[in-house]
Protein backbone atom coordinates (compact mmCIF):
# COMPACT_ATOMS: atom_id res chain seq x y z
CA UNK A 1 0.00 0.00 0.00
CA UNK A 2 1.24 3.61 -0.74
CA UNK A 3 1.93 6.29 2.00
CA UNK A 4 -0.59 8.74 2.39
CA UNK A 5 2.34 11.36 2.79
CA UNK A 6 4.01 12.79 -0.43
CA UNK A 7 7.03 12.99 1.46
CA UNK A 8 8.50 10.95 4.87
CA UNK A 9 6.76 13.22 7.69
CA UNK A 10 9.44 13.70 10.88
CA UNK A 11 8.91 11.87 13.37
CA UNK A 12 7.20 12.72 16.29
CA UNK A 13 8.93 14.02 18.87
CA UNK A 14 8.73 11.84 22.40
CA UNK A 15 9.73 12.40 25.78
CA UNK A 16 10.60 9.36 28.61
CA UNK A 17 8.39 8.81 31.79
CA UNK A 18 9.57 7.20 34.61
CA UNK A 19 8.36 3.54 35.35
CA UNK A 20 6.53 3.64 31.52
CA UNK A 21 7.61 1.98 28.43
CA UNK A 22 4.75 4.80 26.85
CA UNK A 23 6.77 7.93 25.96
CA UNK A 24 5.16 11.55 26.18
CA UNK A 25 4.19 12.63 22.46
CA UNK A 26 5.16 16.32 22.24
CA UNK A 27 2.46 18.63 20.69
CA UNK A 28 3.48 22.27 21.40
CA UNK A 29 6.61 23.87 23.90
CA UNK A 30 5.27 27.16 25.50
CA UNK A 31 7.58 29.05 27.72
CA UNK A 32 6.91 31.97 30.12
CA UNK A 33 9.32 34.59 30.60
CA UNK A 34 10.52 36.65 33.58
CA UNK A 35 8.81 34.17 35.95
CA UNK A 36 11.35 34.88 38.56
CA UNK A 37 11.44 38.76 40.32
CA UNK A 38 15.22 38.17 40.17
CA UNK A 39 15.75 37.02 37.05
CA UNK A 40 13.18 39.41 35.50
CA UNK A 41 15.35 42.43 37.14
CA UNK A 42 18.85 40.82 36.05
CA UNK A 43 16.53 41.20 32.20
CA UNK A 44 15.99 44.85 32.98
CA UNK A 45 12.32 44.11 33.91
CA UNK A 46 10.45 44.89 36.67
CA UNK A 47 8.44 42.40 38.09
CA UNK A 48 6.08 44.30 39.91
CA UNK A 49 4.17 45.63 37.06
CA UNK A 50 4.62 43.21 34.12
CA UNK A 51 1.62 40.28 33.78
CA UNK A 52 3.09 37.24 32.11
CA UNK A 53 4.46 37.13 28.40
CA UNK A 54 5.24 33.62 26.75
CA UNK A 55 6.82 32.53 23.75
CA UNK A 56 7.10 28.96 21.77
CA UNK A 57 9.61 26.76 20.75
CA UNK A 58 9.24 24.38 18.02
CA UNK A 59 8.42 21.23 19.25
CA UNK A 60 11.44 19.50 18.15
CA UNK A 61 13.78 21.89 19.69
CA UNK A 62 12.72 19.33 22.78
CA UNK A 63 15.06 16.82 23.34
CA UNK A 64 14.12 13.58 25.88
CA UNK A 65 17.16 12.89 28.67
CA UNK A 66 16.94 10.20 30.39
CA UNK A 67 18.69 10.54 34.12
CA UNK A 68 21.50 9.12 35.56
CA UNK A 69 22.59 9.71 31.08
CA UNK A 70 24.37 12.82 30.40
CA UNK A 71 22.96 13.34 26.65
CA UNK A 72 25.76 15.13 24.49
CA UNK A 73 24.28 17.46 22.01
CA UNK A 74 25.74 19.61 19.31
CA UNK A 75 26.57 22.96 20.08
CA UNK A 76 24.22 25.77 18.16
CA UNK A 77 25.39 27.33 14.86
CA UNK A 78 25.04 31.17 15.02
CA UNK A 79 26.10 32.14 18.63
CA UNK A 80 29.09 32.76 20.90
CA UNK A 81 26.99 33.31 24.16
CA UNK A 82 24.38 30.28 24.61
CA UNK A 83 22.98 30.37 27.79
CA UNK A 84 21.52 28.26 30.32
CA UNK A 85 17.81 28.73 31.75
CA UNK A 86 16.75 26.09 34.34
CA UNK A 87 13.73 25.32 34.57
CA UNK A 88 10.84 23.36 35.67
CA UNK A 89 8.86 21.80 32.52
CA UNK A 90 5.02 20.78 32.80
CA UNK A 91 3.53 18.19 30.64
CA UNK A 92 -0.41 18.86 30.02
CA UNK A 93 -1.76 15.43 29.70
CA UNK A 94 -5.43 17.15 28.25
CA UNK A 95 -6.25 20.36 27.15
CA UNK A 96 -8.68 22.85 26.48
CA UNK A 97 -9.59 26.49 26.60
CA UNK A 98 -10.67 29.02 29.06
CA UNK A 99 -9.15 26.45 31.75
CA UNK A 100 -10.27 27.89 35.30
CA UNK A 101 -7.43 27.85 37.52
CA UNK A 102 -9.14 26.17 40.30
CA UNK A 103 -9.06 22.78 37.48
CA UNK A 104 -5.72 23.81 35.42
CA UNK A 105 -3.53 21.06 37.52
CA UNK A 106 -6.35 18.45 36.84
CA UNK A 107 -4.88 18.97 33.07
CA UNK A 108 -1.34 18.05 33.95
CA UNK A 109 0.43 14.81 33.46
CA UNK A 110 3.55 15.09 35.05
CA UNK A 111 6.94 17.07 35.19
CA UNK A 112 10.26 17.34 34.38
CA UNK A 113 13.24 19.22 34.82
CA UNK A 114 14.02 21.26 31.65
CA UNK A 115 16.57 23.52 30.23
CA UNK A 116 14.99 26.82 28.14
CA UNK A 117 18.71 27.09 26.19
CA UNK A 118 19.06 30.50 24.07
CA UNK A 119 21.05 31.93 21.93
CA UNK A 120 21.29 35.20 24.11
CA UNK A 121 23.83 37.16 21.25
CA UNK A 122 20.65 36.69 18.98
CA UNK A 123 17.85 37.44 21.76
CA UNK A 124 19.72 40.69 22.51
CA UNK A 125 20.13 41.78 18.86
CA UNK A 126 16.10 40.84 18.28
CA UNK A 127 15.58 42.51 21.29
CA UNK A 128 17.28 45.76 20.34
CA UNK A 129 15.99 45.70 17.24
CA UNK A 130 12.08 45.02 18.35
CA UNK A 131 12.35 41.96 16.27
CA UNK A 132 11.22 38.26 17.23
CA UNK A 133 13.22 35.83 19.42
CA UNK A 134 12.81 32.63 17.05
CA UNK A 135 16.67 33.22 16.30
CA UNK A 136 17.42 33.61 20.11
CA UNK A 137 15.35 30.78 21.46
CA UNK A 138 14.50 28.03 18.91
CA UNK A 139 17.45 26.55 18.26
CA UNK A 140 18.01 23.26 17.69
CA UNK A 141 18.12 20.89 20.61
CA UNK A 142 17.40 24.07 22.68
CA UNK A 143 14.79 22.59 24.98
CA UNK A 144 16.17 19.17 26.92
CA UNK A 145 13.96 17.84 29.42
CA UNK A 146 14.70 15.13 31.94
CA UNK A 147 12.50 12.00 32.59
CA UNK A 148 9.38 13.09 33.56
CA UNK A 149 7.61 11.83 36.86
CA UNK A 150 3.99 11.59 36.27
CA UNK A 151 1.46 13.72 38.54
CA UNK A 152 -0.10 10.65 39.42
CA UNK A 153 3.02 9.47 41.45
CA UNK A 154 4.38 12.93 42.71
CA UNK A 155 1.54 14.68 42.72
CA UNK A 156 2.20 18.16 41.79
CA UNK A 157 5.81 20.51 43.05
CA UNK A 158 4.88 23.87 44.02
CA UNK A 159 8.19 24.14 46.48
CA UNK A 160 11.44 22.86 47.08
CA UNK A 161 15.16 23.59 45.29
CA UNK A 162 15.54 24.44 41.55
CA UNK A 163 19.54 24.06 41.12
CA UNK A 164 21.73 23.97 37.97
CA UNK A 165 25.62 23.50 37.88
CA UNK A 166 27.92 23.51 35.68
CA UNK A 167 31.01 21.47 35.86
CA UNK A 168 29.57 20.86 39.55
CA UNK A 169 29.96 24.94 40.20
CA UNK A 170 26.28 25.64 40.97
CA UNK A 171 25.04 28.82 38.83
CA UNK A 172 21.59 29.30 39.76
CA UNK A 173 19.74 28.20 42.89
CA UNK A 174 16.31 29.63 43.48
CA UNK A 175 12.83 27.88 45.22
CA UNK A 176 9.78 27.02 42.94
CA UNK A 177 7.67 28.82 45.64
CA UNK A 178 9.68 32.11 43.89
CA UNK A 179 7.91 31.76 40.67
CA UNK A 180 5.71 35.15 40.10
CA UNK A 181 2.90 32.92 37.89
CA UNK A 182 2.47 29.82 39.63
CA UNK A 183 1.63 26.64 37.09
CA UNK A 184 -1.91 26.82 37.74
CA UNK A 185 -2.38 30.46 36.78
CA UNK A 186 0.18 29.94 33.56
CA UNK A 187 -2.04 27.03 32.54
CA UNK A 188 -5.23 29.15 32.73
CA UNK A 189 -3.77 32.67 31.15
CA UNK A 190 -2.32 30.92 28.42
CA UNK A 191 -5.60 28.47 27.74
CA UNK A 192 -7.26 32.01 27.13
CA UNK A 193 -4.62 32.62 23.93
CA UNK A 194 -4.34 29.22 22.75
CA UNK A 195 -6.55 26.03 22.59
CA UNK A 196 -3.83 23.82 24.96
CA UNK A 197 -3.60 20.49 23.71
CA UNK A 198 -2.60 16.98 25.42
CA UNK A 199 1.28 16.88 24.44
CA UNK A 200 1.97 20.63 25.03
CA UNK A 201 4.63 21.66 27.35
CA UNK A 202 5.25 24.47 29.57
CA UNK A 203 8.15 25.75 30.48
CA UNK A 204 7.97 27.87 33.46
CA UNK A 205 10.69 30.35 33.71
CA UNK A 206 13.87 30.43 34.86
CA UNK A 207 15.64 32.08 38.25
CA UNK A 208 18.39 34.29 38.45
CA UNK A 209 21.94 33.21 37.62
CA UNK A 210 21.49 32.62 33.73
CA UNK A 211 24.84 32.40 32.09
CA UNK A 212 27.10 31.42 29.02
CA UNK A 213 28.57 27.84 28.73
CA UNK A 214 31.48 26.78 26.46
CA UNK A 215 31.39 23.65 24.55
CA UNK A 216 31.83 20.17 26.42
CA UNK A 217 30.82 21.91 29.78
CA UNK A 218 28.51 19.69 31.73
CA UNK A 219 25.38 21.07 32.87
CA UNK A 220 22.80 19.62 35.67
CA UNK A 221 19.39 20.60 36.17
CA UNK A 222 17.91 19.46 39.42
CA UNK A 223 14.78 20.34 41.26
CA UNK A 224 13.45 19.02 44.20
CA UNK A 225 11.47 15.72 43.29
CA UNK A 226 12.56 15.75 39.61
CA UNK A 227 14.43 13.23 37.88
CA UNK A 228 17.43 14.91 37.39
CA UNK A 229 18.91 16.44 33.60
CA UNK A 230 21.87 16.46 32.41
CA UNK A 231 23.69 17.33 29.29
CA UNK A 232 26.23 18.66 27.47
CA UNK A 233 26.77 20.63 24.28
CA UNK A 234 30.19 19.69 22.21
MN1 LIG B 1 13.28 30.77 29.84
Amino acid sequence: MSSPFAIPPEKLTTLAIEGLDAVFPVNRVYCIGRNYAAHAREMGGDPTREAPFFFMKPADSAVSCPSDLRVDLPYPTMTESYHFEAEMVVALGKGGQNIAESDALAHVFGYGAGLDMTRRDRQDEAKAARRPWEVGKCADHSAPVGLLRRASEIGHPEHGTIRLDVDGQVRQQSVLEAMIWRVPEQIAILSQFFTLKAGDLIFTGTPEGVGAIERLETIKVEIEGLAPLMVRYV
